[in-house]
């Protein structure tokens, strides 16, 4: 059985207390027993004096005797051992030798001496005591019976005493082990519901003493020490919530690169890279298409980061890694396909502005030479200055529709959708484009019914229209009907058809890009009709932004002819 820290103590300050106890009531005995044996020497030596007296002045001892107590007996002997004087056993002449008693012995050596033990002649206990005197000894004794062991024993009061404050202190010592244990029991339950996991904050109030404050001040700290790790934890775990939804593949190894985490991109990722599948995290720097990796981790101190790029498949990945203080260190796969084509777009993108600007820019640059150098009459003048300003209204065009196609893309807050009546639309573009409509003999169809409410920005809606109508007028050729009309709804959406009956697009790769920026179907046609290249990628994205979809086709009957779809407006 496991004794409690409480017993443990009370049991060793017990025993130190009751050996204590024991020694000094021993000890204590015994000098009391010495000196009740002296006051009894010092009395028999009275009697021996006493008797030496009597011997020296030649009196009967028979007469002292009287004076002395009952019992007792008076030996005289000479030197050699012999008893000369008896007062029990008158007959001396029987009596051995006494040399060799243990009294006699210790007189002769000493001057005097005591025992207790029994008689050779009597056969009862006596308590002896001899003294050398004169010419021999004298030695009284006094039988060892009760009355003479009760007075030689010492007295119990002392041991009475002693035992009531040992009883006292045991005790004290059972309540100071309490308190002891007390404090030590309260760090022993902390300790356990700490390893248990069960600690509640009663757990951690402590006896108020000495123990008590380092058990106060070891749960302060372990409280602490929890919160922190707990905090830690959570830390850790957003972090790796947030790395498993990242849009990198990232992995983490340890100093001696075997692996701690990954997420599931990491591998996707790892599986696209590499040749041999399946790859595991594990072996990646074993991967020659990490050489470089794995020659920056070889190379001491120095750097902490090392990027690079691979390609595979016509995707792009950055590769970084990352090396930390203690060794560890990360290795990031980025997916950079989408910024490569981002970044591929912008160059092509700035290539087509800059060859769109050049024509414009060239022709009315030439025009004006010509006029400033070479002396025209009025006529001439006015024919080049017309043209010069004809480049300059498809310059203001492409700008407006760069401008306007930007603002779709890049800033779609900046227009407002209400409910819009289509068929006021449509009208209104009607209107606007009378007279080209007119000069190309152009009739339109509009069987949009009256109200078709449409949730959309109005302007938008405008530019989708006129440039549908716009690029009917100039490349269906002359004479053609434009219909337009609403040919199904569904809960959300207005369905439209925008057609003409002209010459549509018979190459059906070019059908496939005509909403693509500067993408024309003739170069030079379209140049000479001063059409931007971006009409219809303004119409696809105006319709996007109202959350719709356009496809175009050639109608069979000949004419091409576009369908898309509207939001409906909320009710
Ligand atoms: P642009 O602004 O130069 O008119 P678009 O993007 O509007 O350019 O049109 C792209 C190409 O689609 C034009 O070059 C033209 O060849 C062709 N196209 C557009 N609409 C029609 C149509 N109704 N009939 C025939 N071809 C068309």
């Amino acid at each position: 059985m496991k004794l409690t820290y409480k017993q443990r103590l009370f049991l060793w300050f017990g025993v130190i207390l009751l050996l204590f106890a024991v020694t000094l009531t021993l000890f204590e005995r015994s000098r009391e027993r010495q000196y009740k044996t002296d006051l009894m020497i010092q009395q028999l030596d009275a009697y021996a004096g006493m008797v030496n007296e009597a011997l020296g002045q030649g009196r009967p001892l028979d007469s002292l005797l009287a004076l002395f107590p009952p019992d007792i007996r008076v030996t005289v002997l000479d030197r050699a051992g012999r008893v000369l004087y008896e007062n029990v056993f008158g007959d001396r002449g029987g009596m051995e030798n006494h040399a060799d008693r243990p009294e006699i012995i210790a007189a002769q050596r000493d001057g005097q001496g005591s025992s207790v033990r029994l008689s050779a002649t009597t056969g009862t206990e006596y308590f002896y005591f001899a003294r050398a005197l004169g010419e021999g000894y004298v030695r009284v004794a006094l039988p060892y019976n009760i009355q003479v062991r009760h007075f030689l024993r010492a007295d119990n009061g002392f041991l009475y005493v002693t035992l009531l404050m040992f009883l006292a202190a045991v005790l004290f010592i059972n309540y100071a082990a309490g308190r002891f244990g007390k404090s030590i029991a309260r760090l022993a339950d902390f300790a356990t519901a700490a390893h248990e996991g069960t600690l509640e904050d009663a757990d951690a109030v402590f006896p108020d003493d000495e123990l008590g404050k380092v058990g106060e001040q070891i749960a302060r700290g372990y409280m602490a020490l929890t919160t922190s790790e707990k905090r830690s934890a959570q830390e850790r775990e957003r972090l790796l919530q947030h790395i498993l939804i990242s849009e990198e593949g990232v992995c983490f190894y340890t100093p001696e690169g075997a692996v701690e985490f990954y997420n599931s991109l990491f591998l996707q990722y790892l599986n696209i890279l590499s040749d041999e599948t399946p790859i595991q995290p594990d072996n990646l720097l074993e991967n020659k298409l990490f050489a470089g990796v794995c020659a920056f981790l070889s190379l001491p101190g120095g750097e902490n980061y090392y990027e690079t790029t691979l390609e595979k498949q016509g995707r792009h990945f950055s590769v970084q890694t990352n090396r930390f203080a203690d060794g560890s260190f990360e290795v990031i796969l980025r997916d950079t396909t989408k910024q490569e084509r981002t970044q591929q777009l912008k160059q092509e993108m700035t290539g087509n502005i800059a060859h769109e600007l050049r024509t414009p820019v060239t022709s009315i640059r030439g025009y004006l030479e010509t006029i400033l150098e070479q002396p025209l009459d009025a006529e001439k003048q006015h024919h080049f200055i017309t043209k010069a300003y004809r480049q300059t209204l498809s310059l203001s065009e492409l700008i407006g529709d760069m401008g306007l196609l930007t603002r779709i893309e890049e800033a779609p807050h900046a227009f407002h959708r209400e409910g819009v009546d289509l068929l006021q639309v449509v009208e209104k573009v009607c209107a606007d484009m009378e007279i080209p409509l007119r000069e190309n003999a152009v009739s339109v169809d509009v069987t949009i019914p009256p109200g078709t409410m449409v949730d959309g920005d109005k302007n938008l809606l405008y530019s989708i229209f006129g440039n549908l109508m716009d690029n009917a007028i100039k490349y269906a050729g002359r004479g053609v009907t434009i219909r337009t009309g609403c040919y199904r709804t569904d809960s959300d959406f207005y369905y439209f058809t925008f057609s003409d009956n002209g010459t549509g697009i018979a190459d059906e790769h070019h059908l496939g890009r005509i909403f693509e920026r500067f993408y024309r179907v003739s170069e030079g046609r379209t140049r000479d009709s001063g059409g931007s290249g971006l009409g219809l990628s303004i119409v696809r994205n105006a319709i996007a932004f109202h959350r719709g979809t356009i496809s175009a086709k050639n109608r069979p009957g000949g004419g091409l002819e576009f369908l898309f779809k509207l939001p409906k407006q909320r009710l």
